[in-house]
């Protein structure tokens, strides 16, 4: 297989590619370049983007893999002018969203490019025009729908006879993670896309995306059938983006406020918000600030949302409040900062999220606001959602895999990111631009096992699961609490009761966590009589695997001598409310505001 990898540490958006002679000496070298400054009047390359375009133009079938916002679309639309190479006639361009190709093909046509698109909505004048000028062979790009593709036979047949006439020159599959029922936005549609290959072997197919690790890339491959695919990636950091993960507490709003007043005034910014509610809570409350920002989310009218989005993307507006429905595709360079307000449920999706700021390679800043208590709300919602199991179980896993980053206050942001597209980063190269690298001081970390507190966590869980009893309970339990309601039950008698007795509190919890990212505990959700919703806490199915010895469990922790006074502190804390301990609520727990810890997936098998 011919994989061509750059150095992982290439960087994405230094800005123009210097070109590489042996990439120049192409008979369409000339014309690429004329195009390219003529049409697009752009200055150079992009870093992977010439090569790609070559490729692709000599016939090959070609694999994109390039951060949001990293120039892809450029790898296929400069193709579709040039004339001298290997192909010729119509590109064919599958995209995953309407307005995503309406963007594009504006663009396109903005620059005199005769592209178009047909998909389910226009009016049959419209479609009629564009199968007219498609079949005349005339049109250098289409962008179709997937779903198109597999219910309307005018178009296969339009395709097909492209293809007869010699005059369907390439087939781009766009967004092409969504092919992957591995990947975090997988289109049953997308799956059909093997069908270009089978009926039409000779045609060149390119396929791009910004997000897909070793394992979505072979799904890629195979259904759509590439062979020997020239593959080009690079690495996937960001470097002028700043992570942070902060803790969610009461002072959000006036955190978000004093970042857009004081630290990014007239500047650009996009807030995350899980659902629609709460982008427009969340909108208001801002409002009420005096702050430009409105809400954004699939329940609005196309047309409001496309007021919304030319209002921010001129300045009017100077942030979002929206759900991920907001920024596929969307092209600003300008975006300063990127908020989740809540935490994302992929850690893909927080790379694409927070991949659109920045473009411009000025630094921005990207704000992660973690509260577990909404990764447990979360979590119950995958459960209630109508769909399978195992949907709901790669979902669930996604969702840890991001509570892990959140916690995981040692290692460098980027390194932990990269390390989910299976690329090695050293920390070194993150010049302290993440939270965790600026205030890490490994010195005053040490790795601790704590093997033997998980299996007395454990322990304590499976004795009172039956019951249905809460995780903050259990840590009541298991902290040796002296509550009516432990007493009066009994459970001050189970095995394991008053284990973590001289442990922090701060660190039960975030062991108790860790022990749910592991799955050797896990929550579920329930519907009490009263009508609200509660999660308990279960063993999981790695339960029996930590009591064995099997698995073990190691975390770093503050060392001794800088967690003296804490200690001290904070025990005179817990002894001034011993009394009403179990009268806190789970979500009081989850704000409480915790000294910087660690957690590090270390579970050793
Ligand atoms: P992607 O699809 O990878 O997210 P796009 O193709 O939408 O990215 O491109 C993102 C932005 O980068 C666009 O504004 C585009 O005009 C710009 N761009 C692409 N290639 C170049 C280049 N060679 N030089 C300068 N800007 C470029
Ligand atoms: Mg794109
Ligand atoms: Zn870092």
């Amino acid at each position: 297989e011919s994989v061509y990898i750059n150095p992982a540490k290439q960087m994405a958006h230094s800005g123009v590619y210097n070109r590489n002679d042996s990439e120049m000496c192409h008979p369409w070298s000339q014309e690429v370049c004329q195009v390219l400054s003529s049409v697009f009047k752009l200055p150079g390359f992009r870093h992977n983007q010439l090569e790609a375009i070559n490729a692709t133009i000599s016939g090959k079938d070609v694999f994109v893999l390039m951060p949001t916002g990293g120039g892809k679309s450029l790898c296929y639309q400069l193709p579709a002018l040039i004339y001298g190479g290997k192909t010729r006639g119509t590109t064919i361009v599958i995209s995953p969203l309407i307005s995503l190709m309406q963007d594009q093909v504006a663009h396109l046509v903005a620059k005199g490019i005769k592209a178009g698109m047909i998909n389910s909505r226009g009016d049959t004048e419209e479609r009629k025009n564009m199968y007219r000028l498609l079949n005349s062979g005339n049109l250098s790009l289409l962008y179709i729908s997937p779903e198109m593709l597999n219910t309307s036979g005018q178009l296969k047949n339009s395709i097909s006879r492209l293809h007869k006439n010699g005059l369907l020159a390439r087939i781009v599959i766009d967004e092409a993670h969504c092919v992957s029922s591995w990947g975090h936005d997988f289109r049953p549609d997308y799956k059909e896309l093997g069908v270009f290959r089978r009926e039409y072997p000779d045609v060149p197919m390119i396929a791009l995306t910004a997000t897909a690790n070793d394992r979505v890339q072979l799904d890629v491959k195979h259904n759509l059938g590439l062979v020997d695919p020239a593959f080009f990636k690079q690495s996937f950091n960001r470097p002028n983006l700043l992570y942070e993960v902060k803790e969610k507490g009461r002072d959000i709003l006036n955190e978000i406020r004093d970042l857009m007043r004081i630290k990014y005034p007239g500047k650009s910014g996009i807030i995350y918000c899980h659902s629609k509610m709460s982008c427009e809570q969340t909108a208001q409350k801002l409002q009420k600030f005096g702050l430009r920002v409105t809400h954004y989310h699939a329940g609005m009218t196309p047309e409001e949302r496309m007021d919304v989005q030319a209002k921010w993307q001129e300045g009017t507006l100077q942030a979002i409040c929206a759900t991920i429905a907001f920024g596929m595709g969307i092209d600003k360079a300008n975006v300063r900062f990127v908020v989740h307000y809540t935490l994302p449920r992929t850690l893909e999706g927080y790379y694409q999220e927070t991949g659109r700021a920045g473009r411009d390679g000025l630094y921005s800043e990207c704000i992660l606001y973690y509260a577990y208590r909404d990764a447990s709300t979360m979590m119950t919602m995958i459960d209630r959602d109508d769909t399978d199991f195992q949907t709901k179980e790669k979902q669930r896993s996604f969702l840890k895999q991001v509570v892990q980053y959140c916690e995981n206050k040692t290692d460098c942001r980027r390194l932990q990111v990269l390390r989910y597209f299976n690329e090695a980063f050293e920390s070194e190269d993150c010049h302290k631009a993440c939270d965790n690298c600026r205030t890490s001081n490994s010195a005053d970390y040490e790795e601790r096992d704590v093997t033997d507190v998980a299996k007395n966590i454990i322990c304590v869980v499976r004795q009172l699961q039956e019951e249905n009893v809460t995780m903050l309970y259990c840590i009541d339990v298991f902290r040796g609490a002296k509550t009516n309601k432990v007493q009066s039950a009994g459970h001050d008698s189970v095995e394991g009761y008053g284990a973590g007795r001289g442990l922090d509190r701060t660190d039960i919890e975030r062991i108790f966590h860790h022990l749910v990212t592991e799955d050797a505990l896990k929550e579920m959700s329930s519907v009490n009589r009263a009508g609200f919703a509660s999660s308990y806490l279960k063993t999981g199915g790695q339960a029996s695997a930590f009591l064995s010895g099997y698995k073990r469990l190691s975390m770093p922790f503050p060392k001794k001598s800088s967690r003296a006074r804490s200690t001290a502190k904070a025990a005179t804390v817990s002894r001034a409310r011993a009394s009403n301990d179990t009268a806190i609520s789970s979500s009081n727990v989850a704000q409480r505001k915790s000294t910087t810890r660690a957690t590090k997936s270390a579970a050793k098998t």
